[in-house]
């Protein structure tokens, strides 16, 4: 029988969830996530090689990782990321295997994601307007992203959640909309709060509006009931609801607002190998120099752990000067 390991950070949080960033490339440039001159790309030769993404992981799943997340920049835009992803979800240990996408490269490759072992998937879409769409991706197709939701149903990844950041003075008169959309559709809608992340990321305070009163608008309208979820089972941020009937769900989420610090589970990988253990913090652990210098999986595994032991109690946004990482959220992965 195999003996579950389990990681527990200095704060006593079970830390089970590994996001890997597989590229810092992207097919959209969405204002909120990179500058209008885009960022300077890793080459090539800097980006893990997916040898060394599944070494790692590997690892973090004998170590007590059980959930894994691949995000990007974009992460279908990656040469074979469906092979990456059946050879993730063939390591013993892995119990949930995800994926991040803006979806406009779903329609493609939904059917070979299924089959690879993708169970489950999450779509960003900040817009149901193709104009506005346009305008906060600088370019994007709306209709390419409905094409992948659609395409990903009929493939079975369930549930597709939707990720929506909400924006004042942007999107916040589609909230209602995005609410509707549950009622036919069993989709999980996220509405995520706008986080200021990079140096280089235009975020004003006045831009993100708290998740509580995202709720309340719906609630203006709709009765909202509550779903069970309770973020201390570390099942994930978002607190659920359910409009009236619906036949999908409603998700708040709030790192600014009320932060689920206290039940942070995450470590994240970026595409050029560093270990980040706070989307925040620049604190930064060097993972790929290790793996191209030959070094153990003792070696490495010390380095999770010496990551792990320096993971922050909770982010620096308590109301006083934002503390914001370098890094930009593209290279990162969100
Ligand atoms: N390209 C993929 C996508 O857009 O879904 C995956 C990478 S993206 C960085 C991951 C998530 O981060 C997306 O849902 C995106 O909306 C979110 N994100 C990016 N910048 C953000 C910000 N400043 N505040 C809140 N969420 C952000
Ligand atoms: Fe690309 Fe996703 Fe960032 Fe938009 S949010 S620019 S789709 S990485």
């Amino acid at each position: 029988m195999m003996v579950m390991k389990k990681l527990i950070d200095p704060h006593n949080r079970p830390i089970n969830y590994l996001r890997i960033s597989i590229t810092d490339r992207c097919n959209l440039r969405c204002r909120y996530c990179m500058p209008i001159e885009g960022v300077s790309k890793f080459g090539h030769s800097e980006i893990l090689s997916y040898e060394e993404i599944l070494r790692l992981a590997k690892l973090a799943v004998q170590k007590g990782i059980t959930k894994i997340r691949i995000t990007g920049g974009e992460p279908l835009v990656r040469k074979d990321a469906v092979s990456l992803i059946q050879r993730l979800s063939a390591l013993p240990g892995v119990q949930d295997l995800s994926m991040t996408t803006n979806g406009i490269l779903l329609g493609e490759y939904a059917v070979s994601l299924r089959q690879a072992g993708l169970k489950r998937i999450n779509i960003s879409m900040d817009s149901l307007d193709p104009e506005k769409y346009r305008e906060i991706t600088r370019g994007g197709e709306l209709s390419r992203v409905w094409e992948g939701i659609k395409a990903a149903e009929r493939a079975g990844l369930s549930p597709i959640k939707i990720n929506v950041v909400a924006i004042a003075r942007f999107n916040d008169q589609e909230i209602l909309d995005f609410a509707r959309l549950t009622r036919e559709n069993p989709f999980q809608i996220r509405f995520i709060e706008y986080m200021p992340v990079g140096s280089s990321s235009d975020w004003k305070a006045e831009d993100s509006l708290p998740a509580e009163e995202i709720k309340r608008r719906i609630q203006e309208r709709e009765p909202l009931f509550p779903l069970n979820h309770d973020r201390r089972s570390y099942d994930g941020p978002a607190r659920l609801f359910k409009l009236s009937g619906a036949a999908g769900a409603l998700g708040f989420i709030s790192p600014l607002s009320d932060h689920f610090c206290a039940f942070c589970n995450r470590l994240r990988l970026t595409a050029d190998g560093k270990l980040k253990t706070c989307l925040f913090t620049d604190t930064e652990t060097d993972i790929k120099s290790c793996l191209r210098s030959a070094g153990s999986d003792e070696v490495l595994s010390k380095m999770i752990d010496e990551a792990i032991s320096q993971k922050p109690l909770r982010h620096g946004f308590t109301g006083g000067p934002i503390k914001r990482c370098h890094r930009p959220m593209v290279k990162i992965g969100g």
